[in-house]
């Protein structure tokens, strides 16, 4: 899918919001959320627009493999052992910007189940 230009993600993609930028690949972007729910907390989003996981995983499931490859590599590169991977898919699981994006999150004890 092209990008959306009314989207908060892929206005960051295209550089015309500023972010920070931890990891870039062909496909993928990561960059730290502004209001981190974590001591590290960055966003792995596609540089196309996809709504969601479900509908990327469904239109292109490489591209969701990649995803959760630079999620995992970005853990890595942030030296996280141990990490929570989220994508909130609809806004009654919480999603708020509608550009699928998972949230890489570390550096604290998560309890489980999530509140
Ligand atoms: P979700 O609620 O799962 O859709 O997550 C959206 C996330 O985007 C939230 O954690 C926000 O804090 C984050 N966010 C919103 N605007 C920005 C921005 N300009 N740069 C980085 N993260 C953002």
């Amino acid at each position: 899918m092209t990008e959306n230009a009314d989207c908060l993600f892929c206005r960051i993609v295209a550089g015309e919001i500023p972010a920070d930028i931890v990891r870039a690949s062909n496909d993928t972007l990561a960059f730290r959320d502004v209001a981190p729910q974590a001591p590290t907390h960055v966003l792995v989003v596609p540089r196309e627009h996809h709504r969601d996981i479900a509908v990327l995983a469904a239109s292109d499931p490489e591209l969701a493999g990649r995803v959760m490859a630079d999620a995992v590599a970005v853990a890595a590169d942030l030296g996280l052992a141990d990490f929570r991977l989220v994508l909130n898919t609809g806004a009654s699981a919480g999603q708020s910007v509608f550009h699928v994006h998972a949230h890489v999150m570390g550096g604290r004890d998560f309890g489980w189940p999530p509140g």
